[in-house]
């Protein structure tokens, strides 16, 4: 293991940079007259600004993950933690990232806001898997390697040996993002942790959790690499509400098993129902919480499905996976409504 190498790739400034330090950071402990934070005194449940460290959510995620709470960095959604590795790791106008698509957008639309160069290495046609080839050889000086698994919008996973073989050679940092993780069967790059200092995963509560209007993503890594998010991160980035709401819905987490189980039947049922609609012309395997499909003409039941009050994700111009919308698992009776539609569509009725 080329161990602690990960700090070469940090930027200057990053290193050098004193972090702000908050008036609640620098008062732990409880008291009992609060006048260091310029807040409004008058009780209204919201007047005191939250936990920085929003530690008693990260114990019941470090809890339910296993891991330890210092091994986990929470943002704004996973969005705040990819706009942070880049400011951690890349300095604009001079370092490069690379991306596989067909993939997540926010990588690069925050790579472009970093003014980050992007090279962009496609994954394998049909197996969606990386082209650990390419990467390696294209590979020289990119600070940031994107993973997506299970990937958005193919919805597979990517082999664990192919990301082994990555984690064992590529000089750089990688990020497994695993949005869906809950969704799948697939092993979670978290237990190779211990072994790759580079490895960053990205977890979310948008997903499988229920709580997208929550806004609340994480980035799962080795302590001193976190610390570095911790340091640069803005300092009240998860508001109270969030904090509080969160950790009570992860106490149950047999309600979002018991979900997850639902969604992934009705995934099965779906695809089945969908193979049977002759316009459909292929329904990708997927191990997420959604279907990608490809149509004979997906413009048309793009369109179709709208004026049906129907909306999916047009990924129609989406290089390797022409003419394909992305649908996400509803409820049993949304799925039904959606099958309804595309039997009549593709009966040529205008319902
Ligand atoms: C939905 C999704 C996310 C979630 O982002 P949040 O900001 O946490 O809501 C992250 N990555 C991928 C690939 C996604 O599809």
């Amino acid at each position: 293991m080329n161990s602690m190498s990960w700090k070469n790739l940090l930027r200057p400034n990053v290193v050098q940079m004193t972090p702000y330090s908050s008036a609640r950071h620098e008062f732990t402990g409880a008291a009992s007259v609060y006048l260091d934070a310029n807040e409004n005194p008058f009780n209204n449940e919201w007047n005191r600004y939250p936990d920085p460290d929003a530690y008693a959510l990260k114990l019941e995620l470090a809890r339910i993950k296993n891991i330890d709470p210092s091994q986990l960095f929470l943002g704004n959604g996973s969005d705040e933690a990819i706009d942070l590795l880049y400011r951690a790791f890349c300095t604009p106008g001079e370092d490069r990232v690379i991306i596989c698509p067909p993939t997540y957008g926010m990588y690069e639309v925050s790579a472009q806001l970093n003014n980050i160069q992007i090279t962009r290495i496609s994954l394998t046609p049909e197996s969606f898997q990386p082209d650990v080839t390419t990467i390696l050889q294209s590979a020289s000086e990119a600070k940031i390697l994107w993973l997506c698994s299970p990937n958005n919008p193919t919805g597979n996973c990517i082999s664990q040996a192919l990301l082994l073989e990555l984690c064992q050679s590529f000089q750089g940092l990688i990020v497994v993002d695993e949005a869906y993780a809950e969704f799948s069967n697939g092993k979670s790059a978290v237990s190779l942790l211990p072994y790759y200092e580079k490895l960053i995963v990205l977890q979310t509560l948008s997903k499988a959790w229920g709580m997208a209007g929550l806004r609340l993503g994480m980035a799962i890594g080795h302590p001193e690499l976190i610390a570095v998010l911790h340091k640069i991160k803005p300092p009240y980035n998860i508001n109270t509400l969030t904090q509080s709401v969160a950790t009570r819905i992860l106490k149950d987490t047999g309600k979002m098993q018991e979900q997850v189980g639902v969604i992934l039947h009705e995934k099965e049922q779906l695809s089945e129902a969908l193979a049977t609609i002759p316009m459909v012309l292929k329904v990708w395997p997927s191990d997420a919480n959604f279907l990608l499909v490809q149509f004979q003409d997906a413009d048309a039941v793009f369109q179709f499905l709208l004026e049906q009050g129907i909306v999916v994700r047009n990924r129609s111009k989406v290089p390797m996976i022409p003419n394909s919308l992305r649908i996400t698992i509803g409820t049993p009776a949304e799925n039904m409504e959606l099958i309804r539609a595309l039997q009549t569509f593709s009966q040529g009725g205008t319902a």
